[in-house]
């Protein structure tokens, strides 16, 4: 892409939501960290998907379906590229990150950790990167310990020796949803890997953002979403070593998922399908494929940078309202493109629909998915931001008067 095309300004106009107006109000979207929206790159090629070459994948002999099964296999081999994974056979499709973990959850822990081993998480993990180990160790009687967060948003990692001695698996965020901290995973990793734990890395809010190497973090698993990234509902992926996914047994059988199946017994068929059971999403899929060309052509690099931008003008903007707190790193650097915050005693849920009535101004009010790092910071919720491409300062700015004007009108 040209240099002058990276801009906010004229990358909105690849995205129809944004000519929707409420009265002569714009949508401002600040709520990326829960779905991004769509480039009609992405719409196009999922009704061209539906429109021209609709048929099941891998199993017809004739034309729509070889193509069908081209475009889908294609997208395999793009993911791979754009996360710098090993090689296509890395990459499963699953439905969002959430499956994924599960997925790990199930055909790794379940099996392969011996009752009364022991999963490291964090405090700071989304519930997706909680629950699933909270069901698998209930199963098998598995410990679970948690790295604390300091008071700033940033894990306490003093005792991360001490955690992963006896450990067998780490699950952690490599950024959080809510205090935008971007956690150390490749140091982290390496520390694991001194004690022979296996690693997933929670990738849902850093793959879309910033350049993401699966081979340098050096993780065993890493999980995302495509919806997070300007691709349609209803894709993730699951990256794992090839060797780690051969020695896994399926997550849900049915077609697809296997080689040869008698009334006694099946076998299953070759990674990366042996996890993808069932007819897949394949438009969606084709969806994603045209998300991550285009995040290729304005370049990771660009979306961070521009993400910093904007995070610094906002808790620039932010520091000189009263009563606003921040939560999470002071330092931009160490942030994605999230701020997360109190406004006086404001109930966050009554704030973001003031904002959303009097400035269609879209933000997220709640606990984020994150119940026990809200508990340990003392918070029932919190209002966040989040940013992306298509977002720009005088938007940034306007959620700022938004704010000030809230004081008054909640007289807080
Ligand atoms: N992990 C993190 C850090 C997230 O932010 C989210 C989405 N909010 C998820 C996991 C879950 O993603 P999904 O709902 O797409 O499975």
């Amino acid at each position: 892409m040209e240099a002058a095309s990276r801009s906010p300004y004229r990358i909105r106009e690849d995205f129809p939501i944004f000519s929707r107006m409420r009265g002569p109000r714009p949508l401002v979207y600040l709520d990326n960290a829960a779905t991004t929206q769509k480039p009609r790159k992405v719409l196009n090629a999922i009704v061209l998907y539906y429109s021209n070459t609709n048929a099941n994948v891998h199993r017809g002999v004739y034309g729509i379906s070889i193509e069908a099964t081209e475009l889908y296999e294609g997208v395999r081999r793009k993911v791979a590229n754009f996360v710098d994974a090993n090689s296509w056979r890395e990459v499963v499709f699953t439905r969002n990150t959430t499956e994924a973990i599960n997925l790990v959850a199930y055909s790794y822990a379940l099996h392969k950790i011996k009752r009364g081993g022991k999963i490291v998480i964090t405090e700071m993990e989304h519930h997706s990167n909680i629950v699933p180990w909270q069901l698998v160790a209930g199963i098998k009687g598995l410990r679970i310990e948690a790295i604390p967060i300091t008071m700033d948003g940033y894990l306490d990692l003093s005792s991360l020796d001490n955690s992963l001695r006896d450990a067998d698996m780490l699950a952690i965020v490599h950024a959080s949803n809510v205090l935008g901290t971007i956690n150390p995973v490749k140091e982290i990793t390496k520390t694991a890997k001194e004690y022979g734990v296996t690693v997933l890395v929670d990738a849902a809010q850093s793959v879309p953002h910033m350049p993401v190497s699966f081979k340098q973090i050096g993780c065993d698993f890493l999980a995302f979403s495509g919806h997070k990234m300007l691709g349609p509902m209803g894709v993730g992926c699951l990256i794992a070593r090839e060797e780690i996914l051969e020695s896994m047994e399926p997550f849900m059988g049915g077609g697809e998922m296997i080689s040869e199946v008698t009334l006694s017994g099946s076998r299953w068929n070759e990674i990366p399908w042996k996890f993808e059971a069932g007819t897949p999403s394949v438009g969606d899929v084709v969806g994603l494929g045209a998300a991550v060309e285009y995040l290729q052509e304005i370049g990771l690099q660009w979306v961070r940078r521009h993400e910093e931008e904007l995070t610094r003008t906002a808790l620039q903007e932010f520091s000189e309202i009263p009563r606003l707190r921040v939560i999470g790193p002071e330092s931009v650097k160490d942030r994605c493109g999230l701020v997360s915050f109190l406004l006086s005693d404001i109930h966050p849920h009554d704030l973001a629909e003031y904002l959303d009535r009097e400035f269609n101004i879209a933000v997220r009010a709640g606990h984020h998915c994150a119940m026990p790092l809200h508990t340990k910071l003392g918070l029932v919720a919190t209002t966040r931001a989040s940013f992306y491409i298509y977002n720009t300062k005088e938007e940034v700015q306007l959620l700022a008067d938004g704010l000030k004007q809230a004081l008054e009108y909640f007289k807080a």
